[in-house]
């Protein structure tokens, strides 16, 4: 399953099946505060529905780049919230082939109940909150603050490995001495760690430095870093 692909990692040699991409499942309508979207939608437009609406509840994943089929996968969030504190019920097929729709799914820290499960979501309905503008405004421009230390350039896919319990992932490759560390056109990003920057065209080097980062925090400090990247093939 593919939704926009800003979290999965694919080896060069490629991918040997069927990739079942959601980018034209694609709309949503309000009924009332419950926003009701096809798994394809992105993220941003549904944010700029609710928006427009005066409904609140989507602003803590703007910036955010990715479908709403992904971001219920992965849990997508910051710090502010996480698409699972929204969504009422999911739509999905499972590995039978049976068309299920599930009331309050199981969510936790960058995951749900659906992840690395076989299973086609095709919407989700979100239950957003009347607000007003200056509410909005305020909480949206709190979730982009939080972008400003975020390297954007060039192509990368987020936060590479979920924070372990009560620790910080960026900071522990950065006492691995890791920070800036730079393997063919692939670099560990010297602004934040826990990014890995893509200036070449190879899904293999970004592993490399992956697997780099998990044998020396492993080795230093005893900690198995979980990758937050969909390694698919590998
Ligand atoms: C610059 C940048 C910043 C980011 N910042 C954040 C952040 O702050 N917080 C955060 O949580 N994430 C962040 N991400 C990660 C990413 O944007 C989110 O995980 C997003 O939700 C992924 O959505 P997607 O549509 O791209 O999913 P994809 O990458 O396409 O897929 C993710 C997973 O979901 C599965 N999947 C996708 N759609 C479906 C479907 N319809 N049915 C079944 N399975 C499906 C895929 O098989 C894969 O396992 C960032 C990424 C980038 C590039």
């Amino acid at each position: 399953m593919l939704g926009n692909g800003s979290k999965v990692l694919i080896p060069d040699r490629g991918f040997d099946g069927v990739v079942i991409y959601t980018g034209r499942l694609k709309g949503s309508f309000l009924e009332g505060n419950i926003l009701i979207a096809e798994s394809g939608s992105p993220i941003g437009e549904l944010i700029s529905i609710s928006i427009k609406h005066n409904l609140s509840g989507l602003e803590s994943l703007v910036g955010i780049p990715g479908s709403i089929g992904g971001a219920v996968i992965m849990n997508a969030g910051t710090r502010y919230g996480s698409i699972g504190d929204i969504v009422e019920t999911v739509e999905f097929i499972n590995s039978e082939g049976t068309y299920i729709v599930k009331s309050s799914p199981y969510f936790e820290y960058r995951g749900s109940e659906f992840r690395g499960e076989r299973v086609v979501l095709t919407r989700v309905t979100l239950r957003l909150k009347g607000a007003s503008s200056d509410e909005i405004r305020e909480k949206l421009s709190l979730a982009v603050l939080l972008r400003k230390n975020q390297p954007k350039y060039p192509r990368q896919f987020g936060s590479t490995f979920k924070n372990p319990p009560s620790m910080s992932a960026g900071r522990l490759i950065e006492e691995a001495g890791l920070k800036g560390f730079t393997y063919r056109n692939v670099q560990v990003s010297p602004v934040h760690a826990n990014f890995i920057l893509n200036f070449g065209n190879s899904a293999d080097d970004i592993y490399y430095v992956i697997n780099t980062i998990q044998d020396r925090v492993y080795r230093l400090f005893d900690i198995k870093l979980e990758p937050e990247v969909n390694l698919i093939g590998f």
